[in-house]
Order: structure tokens, then sequence, then C-alpha cells
């Protein structure tokens, strides 16, 4: 019965491994997932599940979570809605849209600031729920507005009602589904952006592991100035870095002088980097980076995860927080 339901709003699959729909390659199966592609049957879609008090989870490009192995009880939500539009110098583009496309879009018609989303995964919904961002830029810089469904009812939010903050915005602490968002970015009549686009690529190519299930950063870089009363009150944190790590004393000033310290960093200084748990390894390549080496389960990924706090924690002093999402 509720398959049929679904059907109005897209294409539904019942028991659908969620391995498949996630950069990772992990989690069980979802009871229904239903892959949604115009944001009219994605508006009427929320509508019906919030009104049948049907449990839903939303799922964008899969390449910032980690899906449980026992799956999702209840509906998957697949976002692909993916129309775009350029008009001047502002970008529409609905939520589904993949944002490495959106980028490649803002370089072929000229336009700059959105040259670091050429090597992100996911989709531009995804992207604007954990601010993305790369290479110094994140999306927060380039919204105008955000259209979302919350309750029902499909409102916009500006810029600053987002309540953006380093991989955060209102949409990580609310319900809000983002149907779509504007982006504002600068006309340029030169190349520069191609070429900064490419430097960024090979630049990643360089630094990310290649060829490996992965789901970006696992961890937030530390921020600073979020834990300065407990730095302070636990040690002079500078200092101990830079007494146990004397090699890297002008990295440990670049952190200081920014504000955050590299989380790839500092699973490297406590050991981490090469650990596998089961399946799953902290690469070789970015200490930030969990690899699945095939196979791996969401438990041997936790696990990992909470080997690594405990280690930056014991040898270190620091509480690492994850960036991903953990279902
Ligand atoms: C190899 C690799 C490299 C990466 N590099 C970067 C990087 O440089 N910078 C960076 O910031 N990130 C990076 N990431 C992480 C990831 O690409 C981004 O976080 C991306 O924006 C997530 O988008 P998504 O559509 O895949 O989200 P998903 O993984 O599908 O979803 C993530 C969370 O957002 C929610 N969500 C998704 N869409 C919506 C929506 N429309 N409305 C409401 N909630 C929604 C989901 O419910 C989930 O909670 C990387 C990932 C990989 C695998």
């Amino acid at each position: 019965m509720l398959y049929k339901d679904l059907q109005n709003f897209g294409a539904v699959k019942s028991n659908e491994p969620l391995a498949k729909h996630t950069t990772f390659k992990i989690g069980g199966l979802a009871e229904y997932f239903v892959t949604v592609s115009e944001t009219e049957q994605l508006i009427g879609l929320l509508r019906f599940l919030d009104g049948q008090g049907i449990a839903y989870f939303i799922i964008g490009g899969g390449s910032n979570m980690l899906a449980a192995d026992t799956g999702f009880h209840g509906v998957v939500v697949h976002i692909k809605t993916q129309k775009s539009e350029v008009r001047d110098m502002e970008i529409m583009a609905e939520a589904g849209c993949i944002t490495v496309a959106i980028a490649q879009l803002s370089l072929q018609t000229g336009l700059t600031g959105f040259e670091w989303g050429v090597g992100v995964p996911g989709t531009i919904g995804g992207a604007v729920r954990g601010n993305a961002g790369a290479m110094g830029g994140e999306i927060r810089d380039s919204v105008k507005k955000v259209t979302v469904y919350r309750d029902g009812e499909v409102i916009e939010l500006s810029n600053p009602e987002c309540k953006f903050g380093y991989r955060d915005s209102i949409f990580k602490n609310n319900s809000d589904v983002i149907l779509s968002v504007e982006l504002t970015l600068k006309k340029t009549a030169d190349q520069n952006g191609r070429k900064k686009a490419l430097e960024y690529l090979q630049y990643r190519n360089k630094t990310q592991p290649q060829g490996f299930s992965s789901t970006g950063c696992i961890f937030k870089n530390y921020e600073i100035k979020n834990h300065e009363w407990e730095n302070k009150n636990q040690f002079n944190l500078k200092q101990n870095l830079l007494d146990k790590f004397p090699e890297d004393s002008e990295k440990i000033a670049k952190f200081f002088a920014i504000g955050k310290i590299s989380a790839g960093w500092l699973v490297e200084k406590a050991g981490m980097k090469g650990i596998q748990i089961g399946q799953a390894k902290v690469s070789e390549t970015h200490g930030n980076f969990v690899v699945n080496l095939g196979g791996a389960s969401a438990v041997d990924v936790i696990r990992l995860v909470e080997q690594i706090k405990e280690k930056v924690y014991t040898e270190i002093g620091v509480i690492l927080e994850e960036e991903i999402q953990i279902i």
C-alpha cells in the first residue's frame, strides 16, 4: 500500500542497499528508497510523509555520511532534482544538482568564486547543509538565498538566516529540506578560473587517497577559538604542540594564524595513520580519510573513529568532532 502511494512521487525501490548510494559503499537496506527528480514531487512527498507520520531520511550524493549496517526503517528520499539556470551573475540550482556540475557551469559562463567546487562530490543541497568548502572557499560566500521545505510550507531564507558556520548551518540543527539555492558570483573575462580549478584538482589528487571508497574528511578541523576556555584550563595548547612536535613548528604557527588545526595532522601525530579495523583503514595519504578496503562495515568505521578520537585526546589533549553524518 505504502509502496503504491510512494510511486506518486518518484521511482520507488524496497529493501534497497544504501551501500549502493553512498561514496563509502557502506550501509544496510532502506525499507523504501524513493528517487525524486521534480521539486513539486519532492514537496508533495514530504507533505505526504509528514502527514502520515512516516520516518524519512534525505540523501543527496551520499558523500558525507556513514549509513548503518542495519539500514533505515522508513523512507529514504533520494533528491535528484537537477534543474539549474544562470541569470547574469546568479546561478539558481535545484538541491539535487551535482556540485561539480554547478562549479563547471559557473566556469563555462564566465563567473568566478566557485572554482573550489570542482572537486567536491555530492549535491548542492548537501553542500549548503554542511557549508561545504575547499581551498579557502565555502558555499556561504556565494549563497544569496535558500528555498526550503519546513513543516509543510515552502519558505526562503537569506544568507544570514542560514546561520552558516565552519561546516555548519541552521540545517544541521533542524529538519528543513533544502529545495534549491541561489548563488551570486562575479563576472570575469579572464581564464584564471579554469586554471585555478585545474590546480585545485591536481592538488586534491596529490593529497587525497585515490582509488578507494571513502566519505571525505571524517573530522572537522579543530577550531581553536571554540575551545579557548578548555585549552587555557588544561594547558597551553600551542606550547604543548611545539614541545611535542618541534619538527612541525612552522605548520603549528600556521594553524594558530588561521585559527584551525588540521584534523589530518592531529590524526597523523597521534600515530593513527594506516591503522585498520576490519576493512576500514585510516588512509596512509591523508590522516583525515578513512578508506573502505572492500566490504568494510559501518561498525568497523565507528570503532575506528572512536579509537582515533581516544588516541588524539590521550596523546594531544584535543577532542575531534565528526564532520560526517552518521545514520
Ligand atoms: C572524496 C571526497 C572528498 C570530499 N571533499 C570535500 C571537500 O573538499 N569539502 C567539503 O566540504 N566536503 C567534502 N567532501 C564531503 C562531501 O562531498 C560534502 O559534504 C557534500 O557537500 C555532501 O553532499 P551530499 O549531497 O553527498 O550529501 P549527503 O552525503 O547525501 O548528505 C549529507 C547530509 O546532508 C543531508 N542532506 C543532503 N541533501 C539535503 C537537502 N537537500 N536538504 C536537507 N538535508 C540534506 C543528509 O540528510 C545528510 O544528513 C568530500 C567527500 C568525498 C567522498
